[in-house]
């Protein structure tokens, strides 16, 4: 392997192969590095090395595993600066942003360190007499985890560590445009003393290297977060196999303002929701549904502050927002921007290209207004700094529009009012319900997950996580 060249992680050892570089996208003329492109080859060398160390982890001792993702915690915990900003070069969030979301990874692996010791059984007496049941989970066996490019850290953390906590071994295919995080996230777990195979990485395109790891008859669950069209493909070729599949898919969140919000809630959650990490956010709030009675003072001092927000290279500490991730999805950005148009919504703000001292995929923040929910802007997962407002009559014409989606992972209400909170918690068809806050920023210790589109199979992250990554055995002891 050249010097620079950066590799698989496959059965404790890196290994190299064709190296590409991994493009910034806040200055095109600096790439982050070299990183190796694999293909199926890789990750059927990655998946028998995990079959292999299956045996001998799956039956490690509770505190080994403990002490290694402590460890693993506690070094990404102690280099978030150093490693956010590797992090923001490469995906292009801001430099709090990145450096918020590698400790967030740590303590994603400080809880399931702890979680370890958490892991109870059931005993039960049999219905026949004499006889015990014993309900206990144990460790499924290899887990393919397949991760976007949005949160390139913080998502392999909370399927990493789990996976890892509840005695399973891991092959790891992160998304190509994020390979240097992976890398780095890969070569903490590596120095963490795990034994040789139980964690795996394998960098390259997701038609070869994620979909061997689908097809794979070694491999027995497929973690997936990513696109619908990529998740709904998994979905099937994996349960054609009978494997088991965990899928988070996208968003089209709403964030409903009444006219009883306390205005400057409403603006904040819906400029954190809507724009920040430049909207490239799965719990997005891209569906800004707001009664008739506040609407024009929302619209407007939304305006202002999405105006005064800085755009810039994600390395600038003053960088509010960073560049879009690359030419694809900056594409795709102005693309809705101009079908919105052609719907009929009016651009009230923001969607120009813009130019910084370096080369990268700026663009302005973008608000559409006068929006209906039945425009392709209102219903497709955009995935970019846009938002589109609906103005609707009154509560519960706000609620229908909220639940009128195909999507269902985050829901949020700005209100004053306990009741239409109380209702809108129960009611709207969400995941994750937030009341006054934004719909993006959730805990790691208690459930994440959606309905509908968004989501399928079992929760991610908290204890829940165990549904997944075990498998339960129902024991009877006759005494
Ligand atoms: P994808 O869903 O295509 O990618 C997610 C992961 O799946 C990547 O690691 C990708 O690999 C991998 N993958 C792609 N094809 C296969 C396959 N056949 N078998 C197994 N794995 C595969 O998302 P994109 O990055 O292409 O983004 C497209 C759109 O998806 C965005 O514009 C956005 O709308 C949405 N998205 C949603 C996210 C969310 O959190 N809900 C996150 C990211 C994107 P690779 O990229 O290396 O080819």
């Amino acid at each position: 392997m050249g010097q620079d060249v950066h590799g698989h992680f496959i059965g404790g050892a890196w290994v190299g192969g064709q190296a590409t570089p991994d493009a910034n996208p806040s200055d095109l003329e600096n790439p982050v590095g070299l990183y190796v492109q694999g293909g199926a080859a890789e990750a059927e060398a990655g998946i028998a090395a995990a079959q292999a160390a299956f045996p001998a982890w799956s039956l490690s001792g509770l505190e080994q595993r403990l002490d290694i993702l402590d460890r693993i915690g506690a070094e990404l915990i102690a280099r978030k600066a150093e490693l956010g900003a590797l992090l923001a070069r490469e995906e292009g969030k801001t430099l709090a942003e990145g450096t918020g979301e590698v400790g967030r990874s740590g303590q994603f692996f400080r809880y399931y360190a702890a979680e370890t010791l958490r892991q109870m059984g059931e005993v039960a007496d049999s219905v026949r007499p004499g006889i015990e049941v014993q309900v206990r989970r144990e460790p499924l066996g290899v887990i393919g985890i397949i991760t976007p490019w949005n949160f390139p850290t913080a998502i392999p953390a909370w399927k990493i560590a789990p996976a890892l906590a509840y005695g399973n071994c891991v092959v790891f295919k992160p998304a190509e445009l994020v390979p240097a995080s992976a890398w780095a996230l890969a070569e903490i777990i590596g120095r963490s003393g795990l034994p040789a195979g139980v964690f795996n990485m394998i960098l390259g395109p997701g038609r070869d290297v994620g979909q061997a790891i689908v097809d794979s008859p070694q491999v027995d669950a497929v973690t997936f977060t990513g696109s619908v069209e990529t998740g709904r493909r998994i979905a099937r070729d994996a349960v054609a196999r009978m494997a088991k599949v965990q899928l988070e898919m996208g968003g089209k969140n709403p964030l409903v303002v009444l006219d009883d919000a306390d205005l400057d809630t409403a603006v904040s959650a819906a400029v954190n929701g809507a724009y920040f990490a430049t909207g490239q956010r799965c719990t997005a709030s891209s569906r800004l549904i707001v009664t008739e009675g506040i609407h024009d003072r929302f619209v407007e001092a939304l305006k202002a502050r999405v105006g005064a927000l800085k755009v810039g290279n994600a390395l600038d500490p003053e960088s509010q927002i960073g560049p879009v991730v690359d030419q694809n999805q900056l594409d795709q950005n102005l693309s809705y921007l101009d079908i919105g148009v052609k719907e009929g919504a009016r651009l009230a703000m923001g969607g120009e290209r813009l130019k910084r001292q370096t080369r990268g995929y700026f663009m302005a923040p973008a608000l559409l207004t006068e929006a209906h929910n039945q425009m392709r802007i209102a219903r497709e997962e955009i995935f970019g700094p846009i938002a589109a407002v609906i103005r609707v009559k009154d509560y519960d014409e706000a609620l229908a529009v909220a639940n009128d989606t195909d999507f269902g992972l985050t829901a949020g209400i700005v209100t004053t009012s306990l009741k239409y909170a109380s209702h809108f918690r129960r009611h709207a068809q969400a995941g994750c319900v937030m009341v006054n806050l934004p719909t993006a920023g959730t805990d790691y210790h208690v459930p994440f997950g959606g309905r509908k589109a968004s989501s399928y199979g079992p929760r991610e992250q908290g204890s829940t996580a165990r549904e997944f990554y075990t498998v339960v055995k129902t024991s009877y002891v006759a005494a």
